[in-house]
């Protein structure tokens, strides 16, 4: 494991994305190879036998979530499961219900498919979370309508890593009437899962948050009660004609094992990490001004969300090309604003701009979490000292 990084920045960066997990690699190989048949094909043995991985691999992930095989529909990813999700309901129920109730701090694919939504005429009320980033259940309850069709709250923010209170949403839908989505691409194999005792109705998953490949994912759609979608892309039917597509079977494959890795070591990992997450905060926030960004009780093990008073974010990252983390979500980023997460829980300018997110993994290791602390400890001083110096 150290060989391999060797020369090479500590990846502390887990939300984006992680590293597939070695056994995962290994399951897919012949898949790529000798068991190289389309799925679809039912006329022979190459087809059928790929059909056959794939439907252990369904199994696989709806045990993951306590769901049955054939509630499970696979996609490219969370980005898509989470527009079929939003997107499909919104248009099948079309002329019924037209309201959705979501957050201000969800991922920007579930924001942007609601935005889409609202210019074809849905109504959506976005709720802002609390400085701790966690949901109002009171707020959700006033909001919802004989109108609302479904209510999209994620499971763990990507940001800050705060965990909604899953259950108590679900049993608050299910008593309306109203369908429950869940984004849980940073929750899977996280926390534990249970779509049936959670009362969740739609739950969007990604591989390659999970230690699988990139470009596979997966919606639940429950059926009891039944929820129904008009799809989003058409053409040969497959996935029950909810989803058209030849489905990529080596991915499909190493998510269905990642999947099933990630139940069986969850625990194990969320106390492993969370010893190295604490060491991490505790030797920083020994220098004084640091600030935890959202709650740290009912937040995932591997996350670390802090701003640094008098150091700005990008001064970090640049004095730090050894350490591979982030400020804000990859995917903002690359806009110059500072993180619309942050500001919507309340986090001043100047601290959000001073934000710093670390994802720690499977596959980190205590010596990397020692030299990252020891690193940032180093630099967040010299770059205090060189802001204190500038502005004499
Ligand atoms: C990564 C992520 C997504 C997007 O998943 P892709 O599979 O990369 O499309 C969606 N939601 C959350 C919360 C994520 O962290």
């Amino acid at each position: 494991m150290v060989e391999r990084h060797k020369g090479r920045p500590i990846y502390l960066d887990n939300h984006a994305t992680t590293a597939v997990d070695p056994r995962v690699v290994q399951a897919m190989l012949p898949y790529f190879t000798e068991r190289f048949g389309n799925p679809h094909s039912s006329d022979h043995f190459y087809g059928w036998e790929v059909a056959e991985a794939m439907e252990i691999a369904r199994e696989q992930v709806a045990k993951l979530i306590n769901a049955d095989a054939d509630e499970i529909f696979f996609t490219s990813g969370a980005t898509e499961a989470n527009n079929l999700a939003l997107k499909g309901t919104a248009r099948f129920y079309r002329g019924r219900k037209n309201h959705i109730i979501s957050v201000s701090t969800e991922h920007m694919c579930v924001l942007d498919s609601l935005f889409h939504l609202e210019r074809d005429g849905v109504q959506v009320t976005y709720l802002t979370p609390g400085p701790d980033g966690l949901i109002d259940l009171a707020e959700l309850k006033a909001a919802i309508t004989d109108q609302t069709l479904l209510v999209s709250i994620m499971a763990v923010q990507n940001e800050i890593g705060v965990i909604q209170p899953l259950a108590e949403i679900g049993a608050l839908c299910r008593s309306r009437g109203v369908f429950f989505h869940t984004d849980a691409a940073q929750a899977a194999a996280k926390i534990p899962l249970d779509v049936k005792a959670m009362q969740i109705d739609l739950l969007s998953l990604t591989a390659h948050k999970i230690y699988g490949p990139m470009g596979v994912g997966a919606l639940y759609i429950g059926k009891r009660p039944r929820v129904r979608l008009e799809p989003i892309i058409t053409g040969g039917g497959q996935e029950k004609n909810i989803r058209s597509g030849t489905l990529p079977t080596p991915l499909v494959v190493g998510f269905g094992l990642a999947c099933e890795i990630g139940a069986a070591e969850m625990s194990n990992d969320a106390t492993r990490l969370g010893i190295l997450r604490d060491r991490l905060l505790d030797r920083v926030r020994n220098l004084g001004g640091i600030h935890v960004n959202g709650s740290l009780d009912h937040r995932v093990t591997h996350n670390l969300n802090i701003s640094v008073e008098g150091a700005r974010a990008e001064d970090l990252i640049a004095a730090l090309p050894d350490l591979a983390f982030s400020t804000g979500s990859a995917c903002s980023s690359a806009n110059e604003e500072s993180s619309y997460v942050l500001r919507a829980i309340g986090v001043l300018n100047d601290l959000a701009e001073a934000s710093l997110r670390f994802g720690l993994g499977r596959f980190t290791t205590e010596a990397e979490i020692e030299t990252a602390a020891e690193r940032l400890v180093e630099e967040i001083t010299n770059v205090r000292t060189r802001k204190r110096h500038a502005a004499e």
